[in-house]
């Protein structure tokens, strides 16, 4: 039986590593025609080579307006539609409030929250035309904060509130928002962040569980956009078996 994500075109933004890496390839093998759009070119490079399907790389710096819209406008130029948006862009730099180096905070706001959202909305014109999907990746740190993570969980609350909106604004168009919210994933997240407490708190609740792996949120988001037309899965929230 053909996948009912055959040919349906996917960008899916942060797809140099980690979850959106595994989100492409997952999507590829489904049919879809992806994509992938990050700012290491060479990362993308070596994604499409193993891509099984039909994948295109397209540099996109998600902080940078010009960059947003043109990425969009060359998808749609390219393939003629965008059937689904995988909204995954995102960076981590955890730490306290007192005595933080706030540029983070701008960094992190810039990316997961202001950045997510100009992909949404240079996006949603033409998922109206396609009565397509907008998949949004938030976290459970968007549903629960904790010391250490004071901005991220800001920036993934935002970004949780914004697709809320936009399920409401785009639903009468026939568009479906679905809200990812992984636990802990083994990627490359952890790696960015600055302070030493914080990457060792990190290693070691890394070390203490089975985490997931990308492919586990790669199959969820290919769950919600293999659904039949009058489904909307509108939120999943997958954390590690061990997690608390
Ligand atoms: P990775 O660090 O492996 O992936 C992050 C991706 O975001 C990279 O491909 C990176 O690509 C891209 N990215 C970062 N900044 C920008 C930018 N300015 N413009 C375009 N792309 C950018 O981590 P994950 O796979 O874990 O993260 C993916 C998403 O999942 C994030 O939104 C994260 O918050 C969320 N998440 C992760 C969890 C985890 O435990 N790992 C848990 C819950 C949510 P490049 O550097 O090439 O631009």
């Amino acid at each position: 039986m053909e996948s009912s994500l055959e040919s349906k075109v996917v960008l899916v933004t942060g797809a140099s590593s980690g979850i959106g890496r595994a989100a492409a390839l997952a999507l590829s093998h489904e049919g879809a025609i992806v994509v992938a759009a990050g700012r290491r070119a060479e990362r993308l490079q070596t994604l499409v080579e193993e891509a099984p399907g039909e994948m295109v790389a397209m540099e996109l710096d998600v902080t940078e307006p010009e960059s947003v819209d043109q990425v969009v406008s060359a998808v749609v130029a390219r393939f003629g539609r965008l059937d689904a948006l995988v909204n995954n862009a995102g960076l981590m730099l955890a730490g306290m409030i007192l005595n933080a180096d706030t540029d983070e905070w701008v960094r992190m706001v810039e990316t997961n929250l202001l950045g997510s959202m100009r992909v949404a909305h240079a996006a949603l014109p033409h998922l109206i035309e396609s009565h397509g999907s907008y998949v949004q990746v938030s976290s459970t740190s968007g549903r629960i904060s904790s010391a250490g993570a004071a901005a991220y969980s800001a920036t993934k609350f935002g970004i949780t509130a914004f697709a809320e909106s936009f399920r409401q604004e785009a639903t009468p168009y026939g568009v479906r928002t679905i809200v990812v919210e992984p636990g802990f994933v083994a990627t490359e997240l952890v790696n960015h962040t600055t302070d030493p407490v914080m990457r060792e708190a990190a290693d070691r609740i890394g070390e203490s569980m089975r985490t997931l792996q990308p492919e586990d949120i790669a199959a969820a988001v290919v769950y919600a956009l293999g659904q039949p037309d009058h489904v909307a899965v509108n939120e999943i929230l997958v954390r590690p078996t061990d997690q608390l």
